[in-house]
């Protein structure tokens, strides 16, 4: 083992430590344990394992809010406390689970943005206001004894499903052998986006191409089937769930009926066959 390889099994094995004394100290604080050996808590922390303050206080402020969720309790053994930290207050007795199972297979900074998407999405609504003028053309496609939010719902649904122009048809690779994505259906995808994720609020470029229907099972390389993504939220598109991530999956139809662009900006694309 060379130096490097022995600095980074040192940094791992510390890491575990470290996670493994941030998972036992809310018991130590909860059971008074430390009164025994220190003035506070703090102080405990400090001397025993050189915790600082500033940690000590997110663990246990974390753990009052995971104090009835024992699969994120058990996360913080194997994540650490900064990112079970981060999907605290997300948490429910009913989707505690799964996000410990995030918290343990995403990196921090998908965490950050998963955290982000979420807490953005939650009690999500839009107030409209129609003007006469827009209450009666409202008022002309209602089918009769529908809700106003139902009606608007099939309206808008109805516009999405139009929008997609027959170009789309146009391209290679929808029964592909190979997992390389034709150049022009790449370029079309990124078009859509202008070189950005694809997610809503999200600017930074992207830096894969996703495929909605996983490659293996579709082997589907159309454009209708790849989004591009940043870092992060590709991460979080293969730590998906279909009960959390119902916010993903609403968006990934969202990006499947984008408009394409029109064919006088495909022209200028190198086909490929
Ligand atoms: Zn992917
Ligand atoms: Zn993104």
């Amino acid at each position: 083992m060379n130096l490097h390889q022995q600095f980074v099994k040192l940094g791992q094995d510390h890491k575990i430590i470290v996670y493994k004394i941030q998972a036992i100290l809310p018991r130590i604080y909860n059971e008074g344990i430390y009164k025994k050996y220190a003035d506070d808590i703090y102080e405990y922390a400090r001397k025993y394992a050189g915790v600082s303050s500033g940690v000590v206080d997110k663990i246990i402020h974390t753990y009052t809010k995971i104090a009835d969720k024992p699969a994120l309790q058990m996360a913080i053994k194997t994540a650490g406390i900064h990112k079970v930290a981060l999907v605290a207050n997300l948490a429910t007795k009913h989707n505690q689970e799964i996000l410990a199972k995030k918290v343990c297979t995403m990196s921090k900074a998908a965490v950050v943005q998963f955290a982000k998407d979420t807490r953005g999405n939650t009690n999500d609504t839009l107030k409209i206001e129609l003007d006469s003028e827009m209450q009666f053309l409202f008022n002309q496609l209602k089918p009769e004894n529908m809700s106003n939010k139902e009606a608007l719902r099939q309206i808008l649904l109805g516009l999405t499903q139009n929008t997609k122009p027959p170009q789309s048809k146009n391209f290679p690779g929808e029964k592909a052998k190979s997992r390389y994505i034709p150049a022009k259906n790449k370029q079309a995808t990124i078009h859509k986006t202008n070189g950005k994720c694809a997610f809503q609020n999200c600017h930074k470029p992207y830096s894969h191409i996703h495929h909605i229907k996983p490659f293996s099972e579709s082997k589907n390389h159309h454009p209708d089937n790849l989004m591009p993504l940043c870092k992060e939220h590709h991460e979080i598109m293969h730590n998906g769930d279909s009960k959390t991530d119902r916010m993903y999956q609403t968006y990934t139809q969202t990006i499947s009926s984008r408009p394409w662009p029109t064919p006088m900006v495909l022209t200028g694309m190198p086909s490929s066959s």
